[in-house]
């Protein structure tokens, strides 16, 4: 049933968690941006989840549209998914050894997965960069590369640098602790700025490894790239001799069946993935040119390892979860009640005199309290994220959970109906008069 009724939030347990959480965990939390910092208020604190629903410790329902920040696409606890992972559990959970499980997934993603030619598996999306990372140096010699503001590409030293959601959530520009000949060679641009590129390979030639973006922005909200942008980026690259990875952490397989890269029909050297891999599993990925992918060890010199790496437990999750994405009209179900969903929030808004923007790719959307449109992270930042917050706690009201901060993306599932998405409509009509 869809439960975006008005429900008189009580959260009393969720806030004695909390506040023993914070003597506990540093901020109360394992992740920052878990944490209501930019909306106020305190986190609710889950119980269990099913569908496109999440449950709180004091019983409140919610509709999703956080996913577990992406990998949810099937739906919370899919059934599926769950009657894979119990049979798993009882061959064992990690062999530390190969198994026949890594060589599926592997096939599932070079099939898709237009740039990737070999994939080496990892536990998270950071480690999927940060390994990149390396092999762009590794591979080009060279120590320099170039990412966007706004963009979050895990928390690996030379990433926080201009970093996006989590880090702007909390007001960090940059964290302490990197050291500062690490940010040096990171160099950043501003995202659908391809002049910026252009500029920077110019002043520094011939000493870029490579150029890393999210091919659709999620981490300074909802972001897309303009298609000349990502061509340019492929020329300029190919042109001085760099590498160009997609961070398809987030867009992996929720764009489209083969990622960003085969919806706007660019192909990068390298691919990072995560999230829906893992179909609620700890996993990542990257993969890319088989010649670069030969410079990974065993096969070649550049060091990357895993004690948990691909193994069977996630390997059997995220098979089971890319199966299920290949059936007919999933991509269409994602679109249809995201553009949904998108278009109704929208309509809301300006009906109750508000300015906002915002779209949707397949089942990945934003928006933003501005005119808009927004094309960058300085544009997303101009929006007004107060009242972001207002709604934010609005919506948590009526039965609605978003993720907790303005520069985030959010996600639907093929668990969300449309009797789901007109609820949240209905819901957010009566928000917006009030904020
Ligand atoms: N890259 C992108 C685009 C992401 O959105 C994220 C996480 O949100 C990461 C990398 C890091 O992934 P993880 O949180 O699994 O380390």
């Amino acid at each position: 049933q869809a439960v975006a009724t008005v429900q008189k939030l009580n959260t009393k347990r969720s806030e004695e968690i909390f506040k023993e959480a914070q003597t506990l965990l540093p901020g109360g939390v394992n992740s920052p941006v878990r944490a209501f910092k930019s909306v106020g208020g305190q986190p609710i604190i889950f119980d269990r989840v099913k569908d496109a629903y999440c449950w709180d410790v004091d019983g409140n329902k919610y509709i999703d549209y956080v996913g577990s920040w992406g990998p949810a696409i099937v739906g919370h606890a899919n059934d599926e998914v769950n009657t894979v992972l119990k049979a798993q559990i009882e061959k064992g959970t990690s062999f530390g050894a190969p198994c026949e499980l890594e060589n599926v997934l592997a096939k599932m993603v070079i099939e898709r997965v237009p740039s990737v030619e070999m994939v080496r598996f990892v536990s998270s999306g950071t480690e999927a960069c940060l390994s990149v990372l390396r092999l762009m140096r590794a591979f080009t010699k060279r120590e320099k590369i170039i990412k966007f503001v706004g963009c979050y590409h895990g928390h690996a030293d030379s990433f926080l640098v201009k970093a996006g959601s989590g880090v702007i959530t909390l007001g960090l520009p940059d964290s302490p602790g990197v050291p500062a000949n690490v940010a040096a060679a990171t160099l950043t641009a501003t995202y659908n700025d391809l002049e910026a590129v252009k500029e920077l390979f110019a002043a520094n030639k011939g000493e870029i490894a490579g150029v890393i973006l999210e091919p659709v922005v999620g981490n300074a909200g909802f972001i897309t790239p303009t298609k000349e942008f990502l061509q340019g980026l492929r020329e300029v690259t190919q042109a001085e001799g760099a590498l160009l990875c997609f961070d398809e952490v987030m867009t992996g397989f929720r764009i489209s069946k083969g990622c960003a890269q085969e919806y706007f029909g660019i192909i990068p050297d390298l691919t990072t993935m995560g999230k829906v891999i893992g179909g609620g599993m700890p996993v990542g990925a990257y993969g890319g040119r088989k010649d670069v992918m030969m410079m990974v060890a065993p096969a070649g010199p550049m060091y990357q390892a895993g004690t948990l790496s691909g193994n069977p437990l996630a390997m059997s999750a995220g098979i089971k979860t890319l199966e299920i994405l290949a059936r007919p009209g999933a991509y269409e179900h994602l679109q249809k009640v995201t553009k949904m969903l998108v278009d109704g929030l929208l309509e809301a808004g300006r009906d109750a005199g508000h300015d906002i923007c915002g779209s949707n790719i397949s089942g990945m959307f934003g928006f933003f309290f501005c005119k808009g449109p927004v094309n960058n992270f300085e544009e997303a930042l101009a929006s007004d994220t107060a009242k972001f917050g207002r709604f934010h706690r609005g919506m948590l009201e009526e039965g609605v959970y978003l993720a907790p901060s303005q520069f985030e993306a959010g996600f639907t599932s093929l668990a969300h109906k449309e009797e789901d998405i007109k609820a949240t409509i209905e819901a957010a009509k009566r928000v917006m008069k009030r904020i």
